[in-house]
């Protein structure tokens, strides 16, 4: 460990300006403007049949916040409306990168063959345990305590994955990596610190993490994590990590890009590659010193699962012997995001940031006693 703490970041490029592009439309709706509260008995226009720059149930979502002139337009009109509002937000070099990753994604899906369809669409008996599903249906602080064990604050693990699934998924990615082999596809790896391991989404298994995020992970979030977004995670990275013998060793103290973590151990015979936490850090204090009660060793265990703040500081200890895969899932809200643009103090996750603040206290109230003892030293002469 060398100290200084990276951020893991997907292999892509960051956002770059707008260009000032001007559609011929702006002129005819640029006295229209989005509502401060959504519309929630309006029931918004289906978007998934196109092809955007944005998921289609943003558009759906957006729709809601509308002019009330424009709700009953048709599909077309609100469509163009809300495309100007939101290229404000995709600059052209990121719309650019957009269009290339969907294609190399079209180019993976209509040429790799998968082995087990059943993987690619959710079928939570045979995925998950009964206790796991029991608990997530219960859908309450208490039914997932009851299978949650939480060894250091904000990292909780739970028994989740059937052990026929995580062989399932396994031989899945050992199957597509034999087909990157022989057709000698380019593919990007997950991150930037992974040399090896794939990533799920881009050989079609999106639509099955989204399931299991809004439906499994979503829930769990929203109880253990509001502070950072977990009631409003809206997209995902899905991948797994492979450690071992020409695999990769270990992996750096570092951040996620993620606002909730889902790591799941999914075999196979291994010894070492202990996870170890070191507290929950803001961009500020990333870098800040570790407290003793923040420090956790964990020891992966197949099929248990793993969460843990994406800002929640980690690595893995190196894989002495045999292979060993994770499947990861980087929850992330845009609306966390955007927020957080405008804060500051984050004491509600931030380790450092609530020490600085009870420092701040404890000087507050010392500094009152010593005023009161002065005032009370004056009337005594
Ligand atoms: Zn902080």
């Amino acid at each position: 460990m060398d100290g200084s703490v990276r951020r893991r970041e997907e292999s892509e490029v960051g956002n770059g300006n707008g260009n000032g592009v001007v559609s011929p439309n702006r002129a005819l709706y640029s006295d229209r403007r989005l509502r401060l509260n959504p519309n929630t008995d309006h029931k918004p226009d289906n978007y998934e049949d196109l092809k955007l720059d944005f998921s289609p149930s943003i558009f759906s979502s957006l729709e809601r916040y509308l002019p009330p002139s424009m709700l009953g337009g048709s599909r077309d009109a609100k469509l163009q409306f809300m495309q100007e509002i939101l290229s404000r937000y995709l600059p052209e070099g990121e719309r650019t990168r957009v269009q290339r990753h969907r294609e190399y994604r079209e180019k993976i899906i209509s040429h790799y063959q998968p082995l087990h369809v059943e993987l690619y669409t959710m079928h939570p008996a045979s995925f998950f345990i009964p206790s796991f599903i029991k608990a997530v249906s219960g859908n309450t602080e208490e039914s997932f305590r009851s299978i949650i064990s939480e060894p250091s604050p904000g990292v909780y693990t739970f028994p989740m994955l059937q052990p026929s699934f995580c062989e399932l998924l396994l031989s899945e990615v050992e199957n597509f990596e034999k087909w990157v082999d022989m057709s000698k596809f380019r593919i990007m790896r997950p991150n930037t610190m992974n040399k090896y391991g794939a990533v799920l989404d881009d050989f079609g298994l999106e639509a099955m993490l989204d399931k299991l995020m809004e439906e499994f992970i979503c829930p769990i979030s929203k109880v253990f994590y509001p502070e950072v977004g977990g009631s409003s995670l809206d997209s995902h990275h899905g991948f797994v990590v492979e450690y071992g013998q020409n695999r990769d060793v270990d992996v750096g103290f570092h951040v996620d890009d993620s606002e909730v973590t889902l790591n799941v151990c999914l075999g196979k015979q291994f010894s070492g590659g202990e996870l170890f936490f070191r507290g929950t850090r803001c961009d500020k204090h990333v870098n800040s010193e570790t407290q003793p009660e923040e420090m956790l060793d964990y020891s992966h265990i197949p099929g248990q699962a793993v969460l843990h703040r994406g800002r929640h500081r980690h690595g893995a200890r190196p894989t002495t012997s045999g292979h060993r895969v994770n499947l990861l899932l980087w929850c992330r809200s845009s609306v966390f995001r955007e927020l957080k643009k405008y804060q500051k103090d984050f004491s509600s996750w931030c380790g450092e940031c609530q020490r600085e603040k009870k420092e701040r206290q404890r000087q507050a109230v010392a500094a009152t006693k010593l005023e009161l003892l002065r005032r009370e030293g004056q009337s005594m002469t």
